[in-house]
């Protein structure tokens, strides 16, 4: 039974848990796709229902950040923990490394995915990355050739939201793929090319904070986070 949060229901899971489900997705045949929601997603889609079906039609819906597990607590029915996306990718990598198992980096400006994948096989020796293309792309066709080509098991799906669980949902199958993760921003830090909140941030909530004094353009998109609250305290008086 998963967790609603205004619309979206997120798995009640511990980071281990998520990335054990996460394997077991892989090793289970078919093609599976985990979304990683945080406040401004859920907003986003309340706003479109293409996006809600694509976020809840995921296999795995982890809480990617304080803001989620926050709201879960206010309407009375807590999450384990937040389960951000990135130590997500990253715990999940380990485990693919022991493996053997492959990847396939989708997203990000030209030349951040090839980056990645040069950093990411050096941190987890025995990963193998076996393809790489931009988040700037045209038309999906060619895309998910190219992955099918690769034969990834894995595909990092980092195309924005919900550009990248529309994405996932639509073309998941095609790529061949066992499991596509929709983790935002993430191929930006794997390369280096955007850091992260230092912990201090992230453990007292404020790694939403931290971005915003860093990307200040980002204002526009946060205002979704008291418009989050404001929706969440609305739906305790109605519950
Ligand atoms: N992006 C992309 N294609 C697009 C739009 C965005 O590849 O058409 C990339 C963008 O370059 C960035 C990521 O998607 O690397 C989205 O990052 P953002 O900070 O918005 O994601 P968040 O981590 O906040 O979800």
């Amino acid at each position: 039974m998963r967790i609603d949060v205004l619309g979206v229901g997120f798995d009640n899971v511990t980071m281990e848990e998520a990335v054990a489900r996460g394997l077991d997705l892989i090793h289970s045949g078919g093609t599976h796709y985990v979304v990683t929601p945080n406040p401004e997603i859920v907003e986003v889609c309340r706003e479109s229902q293409e996006a809600m079906s694509a976020v809840n039609g995921a296999d795995l819906v982890i809480a990617d950040g304080i803001g989620v597990v926050k709201g879960a607590a206010m309407l009375g029915t807590p999450l384990k923990q937040k389960v951000p996306g990135i130590e997500f990718a990253a715990n999940l990598m380990e485990k693919m490394a022991s493996e053997g198992l492959s990847l396939f980096l989708l997203g990000a400006k030209p030349g951040v995915a090839q980056t990645a994948a040069v950093r990411l096989q050096e941190e987890h020796p025995g990963l193998r990355v076996v393809g790489f293309h931009d988040g700037y792309f045209q038309y999906d066709g060619p895309i998910v050739e190219e992955i099918r080509a690769s034969g990834a098991d894995v595909v990092f799906v980092c195309l924005g939201a919900p550009k990248q669980e529309l994405w996932m949902a639509k073309n998941g199958e095609g790529t061949g793929a066992k499991l596509l993760c929709g983790l935002g921003g993430s191929l930006d830090v794997f390369a280096g090319v955007a850091e992260r909140a230092p912990k201090f941030w992230s453990d007292h909530g404020l790694e939403w904070f931290y971005r915003l004094c860093k990307e200040p353009k980002r204002i526009g998109r946060m205002m979704k986070l008291p418009l989050f609250l404001v929706h969440v305290k609305q739906e305790m008086r109605r519950r």
